[in-house]
């Protein structure tokens, strides 16, 4: 029985399992013969479009000018220095372009319930975090809400997986869900024109008055920041209750072309 304890008990489990229900990669088709993330296997889950330095020091955009460059030192991007330092938001950071197997990963975890892959999402935030985070800054992490019908609909929230999942790699942070969503809002990447992006999500969210108030910096955790609308409105929301800062960290970043930000 010892050898059958822990991971190898694991591994047979799965093995088993698979023999009667096989289990293929998402992306290339291939049977999954270990329990790497359920989903898909790791030469697949390698090929995640991530975002490496030299990327934007306030919305985390890789530069593409600079990719061969070889620089190591991150900079703002045109786009934030046009914008000014005048946004609720201080720094957000994405670890994959929403793109391929991420944008994937994203839609299956996000609309076909596949919650098992929260772990290996947040387990590519925590080692992103621990390379470019100052993971002892932060006092809270907090979830970006799903409206309670949504939520009841889709069974779980995502952003709060998320942040559960990923919570270890702060040391002085604590997960808090303080922010409700006050109504219902349409899912953001079904709306093309950001002025009903903006209009969707405007006093959408407001801090939970059952639970105690945001202090100090906060970690904002979404799933995908595509405009950064909804991360930028609850950060608005945070600022407002007592937050010192407010950063942003998600496993996607909608790297977009020609749509103004903010
Ligand atoms: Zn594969
Ligand atoms: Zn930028």
């Amino acid at each position: 029985m010892r050898l059958l304890r822990g991971e190898r008990w694991t591994e047979w489990a799965l093995a088993a399992k698979n023999l009667v229900f096989p289990i293929f990669c998402q992306e290339c088709r291939r049977r999954l013969l270990t329990d790497d993330n359920g989903y898909f296997c790791a030469t697949c889950w390698e090929l995640m479009p991530r975002i490496e330095r030299p990327f934007c020091t306030v919305c985390g955009r890789p530069h593409r000018a600079a990719v061969g460059l070889g620089t190591r030192s991150n900079f703002p991007c045109g786009r934030c220095i046009a914008a000014g330092r005048d946004r609720p938001v201080r720094r957000t950071y994405g670890v994959a372009r929403y793109d391929g197997v991420m944008e994937k990963a994203i839609k299956l975890f996000k609309f076909h319930g596949k919650k098992r892959l929260a772990t290996p999402l947040a387990e590519l935030m925590a080692a992103f975090a621990e390379q470019e985070l100052e993971c002892d800054r932060y006092d809270m992490v907090v979830p970006v809400p799903l409206h309670p019908v949504r939520e009841r609909e889709r069974g779980f929230n995502q952003a709060r997986l998320l942040a559960a999942e990923v919570a270890a790699v702060f040391p002085n942070a604590a997960v808090a869900a303080v922010l409700r969503r006050i109504r219902p809002t349409r899912t953001q990447s079904t709306l093309r024109d950001p002025r009903e992006r903006r209009r969707n999500i405007e006093g959408a969210f407001a801090v939970d008055t059952g639970v105690a108030p945001p202090k100090g910096h906060v970690l904002l955790i979404d799933d995908v920041v595509t405009t950064g609308f909804t991360v930028g409105e609850n950060a608005s929301v945070l600022l407002n209750a007592g937050a010192a800062s407010v950063d942003v960290l998600a496993p996607a970043l909608a790297v977009l072309r020609g749509e103004p930000r903010r």
